[in-house]
């Protein structure tokens, strides 16, 4: 009754923690945060600078003293604190704006399939930190097929693969839960790697990582494109030291991400090599679903049909799928309490 009662005043909080991107979705207000997932820190003071777009600006941009760190992506336990900074941010942020007497949020949180359990501890401890009254965990391509509203809870097989900044997760799930999962750290920054590798070594290019990113979404491809695309990649010469400008076609691009779209490609088959016939069956019926940025890499969809002989979905927006998800639980937690990441503040007692 209490709970009900605090349900209806508090501003429940679902929260996408990428490790590019960070989106929350307040209960009955939608997503009202959509940043990257970068904080500014000073390394002599550890003194925080700027968190989210500003602190992204500052890529590549900043002096010897100051980083502008992506704590999700390298995984290690001291970037926790970062993360912990920046979950309080982004909390505090939808938290003061409304009204002080509201019970503090219930937060579901989602995070990449790969956390080991220190990393789980360590942002349900920061939801915690951050104000959260009650914090969960929900793994991302759970959450994904939640917000593209999949229906999970059948005894039917369905495939998920979330391509991210840092992590490809691809999962197979059904009853609520996941069945085969995999989870690699190939994904949209490699991608971005492999163009900055290709400038510097057929070119002599020194490209920025912003850069490259720019190049990718505009005419990177997984698979041969209708018409060719152009762009011009800006940097500075290796030999010279001067600014240089090379045109690039669509062709040399894919050539250039070949390798890394492959390792991902084999991720999803092994995958379904792991998965139990029965729900192989359901999927070649159903078709895949690609969420997270990544999705949009153009011709991905069509390179997977090709090399999986599986009909291909991108999900709708496919950015914004996981905290979508993370809503929808909020919005039914007493159903969806299952697909839950058991932690200690909600493991069944
Ligand atoms: P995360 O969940 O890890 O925070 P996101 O799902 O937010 O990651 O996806 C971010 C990744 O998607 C980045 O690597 C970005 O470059 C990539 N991305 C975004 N849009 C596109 C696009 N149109 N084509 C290819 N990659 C894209
Ligand atoms: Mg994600």
């Amino acid at each position: 009754m209490l709970n009900r009662l605090f349900g209806y005043f508090s501003h429940d909080i679902g929260i996408d923690l990428g490790t590019a991107n960070t989106l929350v979705y307040v209960k009955g207000k939608g997503i009202v945060i959509n940043e990257p997932s970068v904080v500014a820190l000073n390394i002599k003071t550890k003194q925080i600078l700027a968190i989210g777009e500003e602190a992204k600006k500052m890529v590549g941009r900043t002096p010897a003293n100051i980083v502008a760190s992506r704590p999700l992506v390298d995984g290690v336990v001291s970037d926790f604190e970062v993360t912990e900074i920046m979950l309080k941010y982004f909390i505090d942020k939808v938290h003061k704006e409304s009204f002080v007497l509201f019970p503090r949020p219930r937060v579901v949180v989602g995070i990449p399939s790969g956390v080991t359990e220190v990393e789980k501890r360590a942002v349900e401890d920061a939801a915690k930190n951050a104000g959260a009254r009650e914090a969960y965990l929900v793994e991302e391509p759970m959450a994904a097929a939640i917000g593209a509203r999949l229906p999970i809870q059948e005894a039917a097989g369905t495939m998920v693969v979330d391509i991210g900044g840092g992590t490809t997760e691809v999962a197979v799930i059904s009853l609520g839960g996941v069945v085969s999962a995999r989870s690699i750290r190939i994904a949209g920054d490699e991608l971005n790697e492999d163009i900055i590798q290709y400038a510097r070594d057929e070119f002599n290019l020194l490209l920025g990582e912003r850069t490259a990113e720019d190049i990718k979404i505009a005419i990177g491809s997984a698979y041969p494109l209708e018409k060719k695309l152009e762009a011009i990649m800006r940097g500075r010469d290796l030999v010279t030291g001067l600014p240089k400008a090379i045109p690039v076609d669509s062709d040399q691009i894919r050539q250039a991400l070949a390798k890394s779209v492959n390792i991902l490609i084999d991720a999803i088959k092994i995958t379904i090599e792991e998965t139990p016939p029965e729900l192989v069956a359901d999927i070649m019926e159903q078709g895949m679903f690609l969420a997270g940025g990544g999705a949009l890499l153009k011709g991905l969809d069509q390179l997977i049909t090709l090399t999986t002989k599986m009909a291909v979905h991108i999900a709708n927006d496919p950015l914004t799928c996981v905290v979508r998800g993370t809503g929808l639980i909020l919005e039914d937690l007493d159903s969806l309490r299952g697909v839950l990441v058991p932690t200690n503040y909600n493991a069944p007692r």
